[in-house]
């Protein structure tokens, strides 16, 4: 078998003379060859749009699209999967076709402090248009959700919106907990999988929640596409969204009727290539076993964290468990831009600044940290170089 680092052209490149170490993957993930040739060829050979014409392209694009909806179907498990440009638009989907069809001015929507500005924004805009009340879970100094302020949010609630594996903490949070306490309240639940998705296997029909959002790009896909898996009686639940060809069943000039299945969310000409890429790169992550993958990545962030502590570098998340492969940080003297900037020069990539997670920030008193993150083709290797620019930079700056 190739090397699995080998599979990804652009780990060959240099950055300022160095050799790339690209550590921005809770940001995006790079691409294995399999998905740009797959997208390639698509436009290649296959270029036409879908659900419409009886030509050949038309047939053979069509196929590649839906295979993309077949490809996540079976490796989560769901039933439903509508295709959409990523997480943002999947929950902003949930806001408009479920949250407008179902809650009214009054009804209760609980999010915690750990979201993603794409879990917070959509309801803060709802809320403004519907009255509708929202509810934040604290986080407590130990980096966790405050568990009996969740209990107590639920209280009369219709939804709760919960990130999986938090984008600047790198905390996982206890989910199974969270979607048996809202089951028990009658309260559905949307879970922001972003980071979650690309590095669990997570058998939906089981997992019991009515929504998972998450994006191709964090997961060797491209971008501009993702997906919402919904529970079938959710899914019954949801007005469309937009309105426009392929989610129609019959237009007249007196109204429209709708799609009965994902095509009613999905109006317009979709994200062809993206969907075959992403079909291409979930095929090619069926081939890894993923949640030994996770455990080998969340030793090495282990590790990562465990030096930046010993060298005065303040790490944000759990000391006593490192639940993913997310290390946030700070320097007390040395601006975290500086050390990210100082990072670049040798080749490293990494991320600084809110993560579009202000709130959280603003809970942990701060205005930014710099990130690192790693992905299945990181290796033990770079985490060790990364820890040896980093004392190099605390030597001679702090
Ligand atoms: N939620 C989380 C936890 C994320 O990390 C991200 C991406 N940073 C998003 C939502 C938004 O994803 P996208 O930009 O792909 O829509």
């Amino acid at each position: 078998m190739v090397n699995l680092r080998d599979q990804f052209p652009i780990l060959k490149r240099k950055v300022n003379g160095y050799p790339l170490v690209y550590l921005d993957n809770a940001a995006t993930t790079q691409k294995p060859s399999v998905v740009i040739e797959a997208m390639n060829d698509y436009y290649s050979n296959s270029n036409a749009n879908v659900h419409r014409a009886v030509h050949t392209l038309a047939g053979e694009a069509t196929d590649g699209y839906e295979s993309c909806r077949t490809a996540l179907k079976q490796r989560f498990n769901a039933e439903y999967a509508i295709l959409t440009s990523g997480t943002t638009e999947a929950i902003n989907l949930v806001a408009h076709a479920w949250g407008r069809a179902n809650l009214q001015k009054g009804d209760v929507i609980v999010l915690t402090e750990m979201e993603h500005h794409s879990d917070i924004v959509p309801w803060q805009m709802l809320a403004e248009e519907r009255g509708v009340e929202l509810r934040f879970v604290p986080v407590t100094k130990q980096f966790t959700l405050d568990m009996d302020a969740f209990a107590f949010a639920l209280e009369g609630a219709k939804l709760a919106c919960v990130v999986h594996t938090s984008n600047v903490l790198g905390v996982r949070n206890p989910l199974e907990d969270i979607i048996e306490m809202c089951r028990k309240n009658g309260v559905r639940v949307l879970i922001d999988a972003a980071q979650g998705v690309p590095h669990t296997h997570l058998d939906f029909s089981g997992f019991g929640a009515d929504f998972v959002a998450f994006s191709a790009h964090k997961m060797c896909g491209p971008t501009g596409i993702g997906a919402l898996l919904v529970q079938p009686d959710a899914f019954k639940e949801m007005n469309p969204f937009m309105g426009g060809g392929d989610m129609i069943e019959q237009v007249t000039i007196e109204g429209s009727t709708y799609q009965t299945n994902e095509h009613k969310f999905e109006a317009g000409t979709p994200r062809i290539a993206e969907a075959i890429g992403w079909k291409a790169a979930l095929d090619w992550l069926n081939s890894i076993d993923i949640e030994s993958e996770h455990e080998r990545l969340v030793n090495i962030a282990k590790y990562v964290a465990d030096q930046l502590r010993q060298i005065g570098v303040e790490v944000y998340g759990r000391h006593e468990r490192q639940d993913s492969a997310v290390v946030s940080f700070t320097h007390p003297t040395i601006n975290s831009e500086d050390i990210a900037h100082l990072l670049d020069a040798r080749g490293f990539a990494v991320r600084t600044g809110h993560h579009c997670a202000q709130p959280l920030l603003q809970r942990l008193g701060l205005s930014g940290t710099v990130r690192a993150s790693f992905y299945v083709y990181n290796t033990m290797d770079e985490a060790e170089q990364f820890i040896a620019e980093m004392k190099d930079i605390v030597e001679k700056f702090a």
